[in-house]
């Protein structure tokens, strides 16, 4: 907890007419649920105000949480107060225009690599940005005002980005300041279906990557996802992307990784790192990229580069099993 932080980010939301909200490029649940659900609490909160959410993104696994607003005259920027949430670099924030914005409020869960935004409130260990935001909730709860709509927008984010609160980020208050959202009333049946039911199609898809995924020498699982397999299966690149997932259960496998062609001329690979134990996010950024110590994404431009990645994502095991008893 961070209290000077969260009273200055406080105080500037009542200071401001019009606020802003802006979240990062491949929109997830997280970055989603924290702009919904914070958009949500503002404008119960201070309905004289007004909250925008300005972003045009699609995501057919995130559809069902409902569109945000439409395009607006740069002029509104201008005046506006913007908090960007969930992202770690100012080129990640999906839409650009936040830069206009008078001043720059960034909330964030990431490790930093560059830092913007004129107040800043970040905290790493935190397991999901939704969370922070349910605490903000929860710290002035007797000035901001919640519903169940942004619970469900929040709970979704703490659901998502902690692997269905699996992670060794989620602490005693995550389960708590979930149970607070739980208690408002959401509708987890509906919910859930929404976020874990698979198209049939789909699971073929996930036999496919089982029947295709490499393991090097120390246990780096990964699977090349390229344009080919993604029209085999018809497959989007958010769908494509979340072969990662399907690598996750490996014994001795502490790194896994999907790499992803996208569909640009230049034929640049997306990278998606997980691991458990060992720390990929310093790997990350040697390959254009970071995020947690866990979970991080990056970005390759040849199979040469995708193949000293693979090589230094062993070396990375290599030395952490030589150096430690306590892997699984
Ligand atoms: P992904 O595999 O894309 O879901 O990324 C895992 C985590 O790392 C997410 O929290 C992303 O926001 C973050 N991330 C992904 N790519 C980058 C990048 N290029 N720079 C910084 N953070 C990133």
């Amino acid at each position: 907890m961070n209290r000077p932080a969260m009273e200055t980010i406080l105080n500037k939301i009542k200071e401001y007419d019009r606020i802003m909200l802006f979240r990062h490029i491949r929109m997830d649940g997280d970055c989603t649920g924290a702009t919904k659900g914070f958009k949500e609490i503002l404008k119960l909160s201070f309905p004289e105000k007004e909250i925008l959410l300005v972003d045009d993104q699609k995501s057919d696994f995130l559809a069902f949480l409902g569109p945000d607003d439409g395009s607006v005259e740069d002029s509104v920027y201008e005046s506006a107060l913007a908090i960007v949430l969930d992202t770690g670099t100012a080129d990640r924030v999906y839409n650009q225009k936040f830069k206009l914005c008078k001043e720059i409020v960034k909330i964030d869960h990431h490790i930093p690599v560059d830092d913007y935004g004129t107040y800043t409130w970040v905290e790493e260990e935190k397991s999901s940005c939704c969370e922070m935001i349910a605490e903000f909730y929860h710290t002035f709860r007797d000035e901001l005002k919640i519903n169940v709509t942004a619970a469900t927008y929040l709970y979704t984010g703490m659901v998502t980005d902690s692997g269905r609160f699996r992670f060794r980020s989620v602490s005693g208050d995550t389960m708590r300041y979930a149970g607070m959202l739980l208690d408002l009333g959401i509708d987890t049946d509906t919910l859930y279906a929404h976020l874990y039911l698979q198209e049939f199609e789909y699971l073929k898809f996930e036999s496919y990557v089982y029947d295709k995924m490499q393991m090097t020498e120390n246990g780096v699982a990964y699977i090349f996802v390229d344009k080919e397999m993604r029209e085999k299966f018809n497959l989007t690149q958010e769908a494509a992307s979340g072969s990662v997932s399907f690598l996750e259960g490996i014994k001795g496998s502490i790194i896994w990784m999907a790499f992803i062609e996208n569909s640009d001329p230049e034929k640049t690979i997306r990278v998606r790192l997980r691991s458990r134990f060992v720390h990929v996010d310093k790997l990350a950024n040697k390959y254009h990229g970071g995020g947690h110590a866990c979970a991080s994404g990056a970005t390759v431009y040849s199979a040469e580069e995708m193949a000293a990645l693979i090589a230094d994502a062993d070396a990375l095991i290599k030395e952490y099993k030589e150096t430690h008893e306590d892997w699984l």
